[in-house]
């Protein structure tokens, strides 16, 4: 079972609901920036539903900071499933929560990251993000995203003047990202970015949708993804993998 799951029945599934919907660390604080996030790439709830939130995730699935340290401690990845099953078991609960959670002062003029790991699942579930955005004008709200064709068709013909969005190189989708698109790109560091002509976002993570574009990003120092990487960006690699599945089916 996947995504579809957002629109089978909902009513026998009961998870526990987070008191607490937005987060922050010390990194996103110095900025105003929350966050809401969901398990990256895919999932096992612990009733046995097998959910993908990264549905176009390409090469960045082997190198993914969000699968990797912290993210993997019991009570995080607990978090994070609770977030998930929240949205597909309750969607109308789980809005109604956000609305209220995003009235609060501390939200007004600030920004909103939706999603420290994992996408945008399923055409409903952006759906509702647009209405909670469309909801709440006083809030901005961001986002990377791999899901190019999704936003094309839900995004962009009617885009919230207060939600920005990069899309980020790595996915199965990158050869939909056209050359005006904003765009974030994984380098293996810092001189990469920069001989590269792109811009680094590592003094706020708000210079991914504010700042120059395009948008280079630092590789996490994590040896096993480094390794993987093996010096090229994560545009690179997707590339090279695309045109390896593409000579295989000729
Ligand atoms: S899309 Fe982001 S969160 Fe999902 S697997 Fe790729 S890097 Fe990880």
């Amino acid at each position: 079972m996947t995504a579809a799951l957002l629109d089978a029945p909902r009513a026998r599934r009961r998870t526990r609901r987070p008191e607490r919907l937005l987060t922050q660390n010390s990194d996103l604080r110095e900025h105003n920036i929350w966050n809401w996030t969901i398990p990256a790439l895919a999932t096992r709830l612990p009733d046995g539903r097998v959910v993908k939130t990264c549905p176009s995730a390409g090469v960045c699935a082997q190198a993914c900071y969000a699968r990797n340290g912290t993210y993997n401690f019991p009570g995080v990845i607990k978090r994070h499933q609770q977030n998930l099953a929240y949205v597909l078991d309750d969607p109308a609960g789980w809005q109604r929560q956000m609305a209220t959670e995003l009235a609060h002062s501390r939200h007004r003029g600030g920004w909103i990251r939706i999603h420290d790991a994992g996408d945008f699942l399923s055409d409903r579930y952006l759906s509702m993000w647009l209405r909670l955005i469309a909801f709440r004008p006083a809030v901005n709200f961001y986002a990377y995203t791999k899901e190019v064709s999704r936003f094309r068709r839900l995004v962009e013909p009617a885009p919230p003047r207060n939600f920005r969005w990069v899309f980020s190189y790595g996915g199965t989708e990158d050869h939909l990202i056209r050359p005006t698109d904003r765009v974030a790109d994984v380098f293996p560091d810092e001189a990469a970015i920069l001989s590269a002509g792109y811009h680094s976002q590592e003094r706020s993570d708000l210079l991914a949708v504010l700042g120059p574009a395009p948008v280079g990003i630092p590789a996490n120092n994590i040896p096993q993804f480094r390794r993987r990487m093996a010096g090229r960006t994560f545009r690179e690699w997707q590339a090279e993998r695309d045109a390896k599945r593409a000579a295989r089916t000729r």
